[in-house]
């Protein structure tokens, strides 16, 4: 592709001798595995997100699994998500051997609609325990006042997946920050990309992240002993060294993306395409920059010819996916199966030059034409 959807190849490059100076760092300190590097970011990354605490993990299915095990989630405990979401989501919940419960999403915000989650907690819940897991799905804050409003009233945890959000905020309070813990991926993709894998746990609760901190390590506090089951879940000092860097140009990659996605809004305004919304209020950081069409197969196919990268997030709802499908009933995830039919996420990374926004809005126009 001439103008590829992301390009983790393009931050690198932006940043390299930073990263390999950080890389070069960790590599003669001959500490690889939670060492100074990580606890630093680890510290770097509470500050930057307003959290009191943040615990590094292997990858952000991890950090979904052990925040909502550090939260008190248990087997058969209902936890409510949505199906419109990476598969990852509904996976680290399968891995607390949880019950995921699917909630359909909001068709504007793509992110989960608070009254059919009240609907599904009034069907679902047992009055013991259980746990909201919202998705801000494209780097766009799903309504966490409403969300919270209702996790206390029917006394539920709330664990927010912000593997797309890094940065994203509601009335300048940023998601990671609202709920009892929150996760963080560091894909290479996402708007803080590692060179690898890895992610994080965010909590203001320091029992939480206590807990976590002995899940990610076979349950350990102190060396050798297990005080309960625990994984190995680690964040490497490398990637921890490669994260500082990104992570202080956080701010000026996800602002780059926002003037990316006005650009593409101020192109397109005058098309039939539905546009993502960015309500007053809120820092929308657009992991994706996502338009909704009916004929979405065929500019997909039409971008492709002239060498523009599209991606579709995601193509089939959890719910309908082989591994899943024989577990959950169709009814009421009607928004989610239209979204999947005519979602395009178009090229964006901060990285992206103002002549290639202006050259995919271009072809979009002419297909549109024809
Ligand atoms: C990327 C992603 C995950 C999983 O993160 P990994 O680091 O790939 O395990 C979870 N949820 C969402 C919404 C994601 O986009």
């Amino acid at each position: 592709m001439d103008i590829p959807q992301a390009d983790p190849h393009a931050s690198y490059q932006a940043h390299k001798r930073d990263i390999d100076a950080a890389i070069q760092r960790v590599l003669d300190s001959g500490r690889y595995i939670l060492g100074e590097e990580t606890e630093a970011f680890e510290s770097e990354f509470a500050q930057y997100i307003g959290t009191a605490y943040s615990v590094g993990v292997a990858n952000g299915t991890d950090a979904i699994e052990l925040a909502l095990r550090a939260c008190g989630i248990e087997k058969n405990d209902p936890v409510y998500t949505v199906s419109h979401t990476a598969v990852a989501t509904v996976a680290a919940i399968d891995r607390c051997c949880a019950r995921p419960v699917l909630v359909d999403i909001d068709p504007t915000s793509f992110t989960m609609d608070t009254e059919c989650l009240h609907r599904a907690i009034m069907a679902n819940n047992n009055g013991e325990r259980g746990a909201i897991l919202p998705v801000h799905l494209y780097g766009r804050p799903a309504d966490m006042p409403s969300i919270c409003e209702i996790a206390k009233r029917f006394k539920l945890k709330v664990v927010e997946d912000c593997a797309q959000s890094h940065g994203a905020a509601i009335g300048g309070r940023r998601t990671g920050t609202w709920g009892d813990a929150a996760a963080f991926s560091f894909y290479p993709t996402k708007n803080l990309g590692a060179l690898g894998d890895g992610g994080v746990i965010t909590t203001n609760s320091k029992d939480v992240a206590n807990r976590a901190r002995k899940l990610r390590q076979y349950g350990w506090r102190q060396k050798s002993i297990s005080e309960e089951p625990g994984i190995n879940s680690r964040l490497d000092e490398i990637q921890s060294a490669v994260l500082r860097v990104k992570l202080a140009n956080l701010d000026a990659d996800n602002a780059a993306r926002i003037e990316i996605a006005h650009q593409y809004d101020s192109q397109l305004n005058q098309s039939y395409y539905e546009l993502p919304q960015c309500p007053e209020g809120i820092i929308h950081v657009y992991h994706q920059y996502v338009i909704r069409t009916r004929d979405r197969n065929e500019l997909q196919s039409y971008l492709a010819s002239t060498g523009i990268g599209s991606t579709i997030h995601y193509p089939k709802p959890v719910h309908l996916q082989p591994a899943y499908m024989s577990r959950f009933s169709r009814e009421s995830l009607v928004n989610s199966e239209t979204a999947a039919n005519e979602v395009l996420s178009l090229p964006m990374f901060p990285e992206l030059s103002r002549d290639a926004v202006l050259m995919v809005a271009q072809k979009i126009l002419s297909f549109i034409k024809k």
